[in-house]
């Protein structure tokens, strides 16, 4: 999906600028190694942004994977070659490149195309496709403006290879997503699930792609955050209780709205949009309405969060429906998060790749008496008939009964060994059809998997809490975060520089923080100037010590949104911010 093909792309990202000069000076976020000159796509969360990236994270961890009962793992970034021969990664994991053949710069084809063409999914097109579309709308390139036309478009694998131990005898990958990290673990972590279905596992944690074009500071980086829940099911299991989730509004853009000429995204509710089969997996309707509610928990402005559908092009082969979570950003839509049914896919790989076993044994709920083909070969006649093959050739009857019993139905019966075909009498071979009880079958579980990029959200909460009003005639600048999320929830001042209440001050700030409270101490410069510091990082309140509040035992509280004042006593402080912060209470409502 590109991230410029909202109705005003062209327009100057006005807020974004603001903000990311604003996280640069107030420590939110800004590029990584700047005394060598920083390099593209790698950003430092500075004490700011790490809290609140921190504070994202846990309340992720408390709604996908505490709330939910599920099942959270910390795996290595780093994981061998066969891990991602098995996933896919190695052959599939790639995004378009073209190269400027002037200026030499790389871009993405597929972002060049989608920007200036009327074409929304070109990461679908196949590559002679793009060739030709760069060539039919002449397309030039984004840095020096020079023409691509004629240029090769080349597949470029994402994945940042390594080396594990001395020399290269075993190549390594810095993981591209999460999610390998728990499905390459599935054989331990079912044991841990008792081998039950349904089950979930979560991880948060880094992940590496050598993206061809970082941009839009941290929207795209090379080294990002995924917060990622893999929930096994029984495909023929019960699906999710939807009454928490049902009366869930949501903005939905679903494919056949992205192809009618004049089609677009509309309100319904979770619940309707499964009954109209609009969403045609429960899981994935039940993920959309609990994370409609989160998003919406931490600060997402739902006005500027949509549910789109992928089309029929930028789905995986193996997954049956894919929404992503996109959030507007200064006219463009970002993919905040996707929430895809992976089918088996993740599973049957790795079972066929590696030794272990990735089913699980699901008991019928009565034993069924089945029909089996089976074979009991006769060695005496195989033996000195094939000698050292002979074992091969009973594993390649032992499969072919089980898949086409049709084939004993004859005088011989051919099968395949190294390419040879090998004729058996079929008297030899023991062919039976036999009735036997069977308690229950391994089968693969299904995967449902909801995959959020914590830096985009970061990016979302602190964009949609971007204002700009006028306080005493004077501009000003703040951020109106959820005080949850916050990162500093109260700044503590003495009103003037004096030893009494700098020492008053730290003893309040001592207390909060004492109660679990984020509290940031600040004795410099005039009041006006520290309240506005803390308005420009979102601090929901501070507290201001004067001369009064030595007689009185009592502070100013002034809220960060609409600058109005309180007097409290110091000695309800803890209490009060403390409910303050829960929402329990809101500021209006405190009685001075
Ligand atoms: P895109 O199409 O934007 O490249 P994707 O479809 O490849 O993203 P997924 O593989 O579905 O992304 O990854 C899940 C989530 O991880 C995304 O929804 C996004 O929030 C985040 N993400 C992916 N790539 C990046 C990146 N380079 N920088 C920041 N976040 C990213």
């Amino acid at each position: 999906m590109s991230e410029t093909d909202a109705p005003d792309a062209d327009d100057e990202p006005r807020t974004s600028e603001r903000l990311v000069e604003l996280a640069k000076r107030r420590g939110y976020f800004f590029q990584s190694s700047g005394a060598y000159g920083g390099v593209g796509g790698f950003y430092t969360f500075g004490p700011q942004g790490a809290a609140l990236k921190g504070n994202v994270e846990d309340a992720w961890r408390e709604r996908f994977a505490v709330r939910e009962g599920h099942m959270e793992i910390d795996a290595p970034t780093i994981m061998p070659e066969p891990v991602f021969e098995a996933s896919g990664h190695l052959d599939t994991f790639d995004d378009m490149l073209v190269e400027c053949p002037e200026c030499g710069e790389s871009h993405r084809a597929d972002h060049v195309v989608e920007d200036n063409t009327e074409y929304e999914d070109a990461e679908g097109l196949p590559i002679p496709e793009v060739e030709e579309v760069i060539a039919e709308y002449e397309l030039v390139c984004p840095s020096c403006g020079a023409g691509l036309a004629g240029q090769d478009v080349e597949d470029f694998n994402l994945m940042f290879a390594t080396n594990i131990g001395p020399g290269d005898a075993q190549p390594g990958y810095l993981r591209p997503e999460t999610a390998q990290g728990i499905f390459v673990e599935f054989p331990r972590l079912k044991e841990y699930a008792r081998n039950t279905l349904p089950f979930g596992v979560t991880q948060i944690g880094r992940a590496y792609r050598n993206e061809i074009s970082p941009r839009r500071s941290i929207i795209r980086v090379r080294e990002l955050t995924q917060a990622e829940l893999e929930l096994f099911v029984d495909p023929e299991g019960d699906g999710p209780d939807l009454t928490d989730v049902e009366d869930v509004p949501v903005t939905l853009y679903p494919a056949a709205e992205q192809n009618a000429a004049d089609g677009r995204a509309y309100e319904t509710t979770v619940g309707e949009a499964i009954a109209a089969g609009t969403i045609a997996d429960p899981w994935i309707g039940y993920f959309l309405g609990v994370a409609a509610e989160w998003y919406e928990s931490i600060g997402v402005d739902m006005d500027r969060l949509r549910f789109r559908q992928h089309l029929a092009g930028e789905r995986s082969h193996y997954a049956s429906d894919c929404w992503d979570a996109e959030s507007e950003i200064d006219g463009n839509w970002i993919e905040l998060t996707g929430f895809a049914h992976r089918g088996d896919y993740d599973l049957s790989k790795h079972d066929a790749h590696s030794d272990e076993r990735f089913t699980i044994f699901t008991q019928y709920d009565e034993p069924k008496t089945v029909e089996r083909a089976v074979v009991d070969p006769d060695m005496s006649y195989l033996g000195p008939e094939f000698g050292g093959d002979a074992g091969r050739v009973v594993e390649e009857l032992e499969a072919l009964a089980a898949r086409d019993r049709s084939a004993f139905d004859g005088d011989g019966v051919t099968v395949e060994v190294d390419g040879e075909r090998r004729e058996i009498p079929v008297e030899k071979t023991g062919f039976a059809v036999e009735e036997q009880t069977e308690a229950g079958e391994h089968i693969v579980p299904h995967v449902i998997e909801p995959s959020f990029g914590v830096d985009r959200l970061v990016y979302t909460v602190l964009h949609h809490a971007y204002r700009e009003d006028e306080v005493d005639g004077e501009p000003r600048t703040y951020l109106e975060l959820d005080p949850e999320i916050a990162p500093t929830f109260v700044g503590v001042f003495p009103l003037q520089s004096d030893d009494a209440l700098e020492e008053e001050a730290r003893e309040i700030a001592a207390t909060l923080r004492a109660e679990g409270l984020s509290v940031t101490y600040d004795d410099s410069g005039n009041i006006g100037r520290r309240y506005r510091r803390q308005d420009e990082v979102g601090t929901p309140f501070c507290v201001t010590v004067d001369y009064e509040s030595l007689d009185d035992e009592a502070v100013t509280v002034r809220e960060r949104d609409t600058t109005a004042q309180k007097r409290l006593p110091i000695a309800d402080l803890p209490e009060t911010l403390a409910a303050l912060r829960s929402g329990e209470v809101s500021f209006d409502e405190l009685a001075e």
